[in-house]
């Protein structure tokens, strides 16, 4: 849907360079911002559309022999505001060449594992994976011939040994879904290129932001834009930007399962898009006094956040990623599920719900342990996952400091 903007700074390599500033939060700023799309306006309208006209036969003719990104054609491919938020994420991910958007996450996963398997290929999927990646491998993929086979989240390069004739792709997400555990992505997207395997991976947690992931090897970069980007817990969105020998394809399934985004939804990702920076920077510092309080708590047995040295693969998060989102989990000591439920219950500044990734604190019972196949993940008590808003981190630290007490 989008190549990188033609806007001045955009066109830039990657990285520091670039008359204007080409950092990431600058970026962030001016990036899908074409003026041929905002007009003279900051922010590009709402197109709403189904039906676009075209000027007579032969344009029709030129732009369905085209099917060009950028031009108008018909509702289903978009407009120039989808385009716009499309092209913002492109220029987010240095080495991309472009990304489709989708109506959610799981359609995003799903889009891009039909976009690289076949019949009789075998994907290779992190064992901390979100839950509902787990069930399309096993509802849609498994019927279509894919088999998966599921790796430890520590693998590191080891990774190669589990490839066979039949493996096409390996399918990360780091840290993992409910347990935070930091995978090697660069070694893992290094052993697969050498055999020619397709690397995919989940980085809604930490957005393009806080890991740049088709820079350090990743081929397509999935992201559940209904989270941090949207920001705001009103929209439900997903992405994904491939590199240039995967994007054509990608690009090619979107279109055949008729995928589509509303236009008032790709605007509103896209404006939450524009505060993404600000925002994760409080995330950060709020969800690191949280974990790190809720650490010296007797009543908490251990608390899994890539930042505190203890989460498996800390070190891999200190070299590789920009920073910490606000979402992590913990483990209660000597407390069962109704305890658990007495803690979350009781909270005044927690909703209990699901997703995560907008301005407003959330508590989520989970239980990580069934969902795994590869490797057990043994508890030790009761888990909840946190979703550390922007509020003060001290009215949520008085709030849990109740909680704990009500165990
Ligand atoms: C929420 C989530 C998704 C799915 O996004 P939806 O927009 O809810 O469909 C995918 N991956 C991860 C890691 C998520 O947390």
């Amino acid at each position: 849907m989008g190549r990188r903007s033609g806007h001045p700074q955009g066109d830039g390599p990657g990285g520091m360079s670039g008359q204007g500033g080409d950092r990431p939060l600058t970026r962030l700023a001016g990036a899908g911002r074409r003026p041929e799309w905002t007009g003279g306006v900051v922010n590009p309208p709402v197109w709403r559309a189904s039906t676009i006209l075209f000027d007579d036969c032969a344009d029709l003719d030129a732009k369905s022999s085209r099917n060009r990104d950028g031009e108008l054609y018909y509702g289903r491919r978009g407009t120039p505001t989808q385009w716009a938020l499309a092209d913002a994420l492109t220029e987010l991910e240095p080495g991309a060449a472009g990304t489709m958007l989708y109506p959610s996450g799981v359609a995003a996963v799903a889009g891009a594992l039909l976009s690289v398997l076949k019949p009789g290929d075998e994907l290779l999927l992190v064992d901390s994976c979100y839950q509902p990646t787990r069930a399309f491998a096993q509802n849609i993929l498994a019927p279509m011939g894919v088999a998966t086979r599921f790796y430890d989240p520590l693998v590191g390069a080891g990774i190669a040994e589990l490839f066979t004739d039949k493996t096409r792709a390996v399918f990360m997400e780091s840290p993992g879904s409910l347990t935070f555990e930091v995978q090697d992505v660069p070694a893992i997207c290094a052993a697969a290129r050498a055999r020619g395997i397709v690397t995919l991976i989940d980085n809604t947690w930490a957005t393009p932001l806080l890991l740049p992931a088709i820079a350090l090897g990743v081929d397509l970069s999935i992201i559940a834009c209904t989270k941090y980007i949207v920001g705001h817990s009103d929209v439900m969105l997903g992405s994904v930007t491939a590199t240039a020998p995967y994007y054509k394809r990608l690009r090619m399934v979107a279109q055949s399962l008729g995928q589509h985004v509303g236009p008032d939804d790709a605007w509103l990702a896209l404006r939450g898009l524009r505060t993404l920076g600000v925002r994760l920077r409080q995330h950060q510092e709020g969800g690191l006094a949280v974990a790190q309080w809720l650490a010296t708590r007797p009543e908490v047995a251990r608390v899994l956040h890539p930042a505190l040295p203890d989460c498996p693969g800390h070190d891999l998060w200190r070299r590789d990623f920009g920073g910490a989102s606000g979402l992590f989990s913990f483990v209660l000591r000597d407390a069962d599920a109704a305890a658990r439920a007495r803690l979350i219950d009781g909270l005044a500044l927690f909703g209990i719900g699901f997703s995560w990734g907008g301005y407003e604190s959330l508590a989520l019972p989970v239980d990580p342990a069934p969902l795994r196949s590869a490797v057990r993940w043994e508890a030790g008590g009761p888990a909840v996952r946190l979703h550390i808003g922007l509020e003060d981190p001290a009215d949520l630290i008085a709030d849990l400091d109740a909680g704990l007490r009500r165990l």
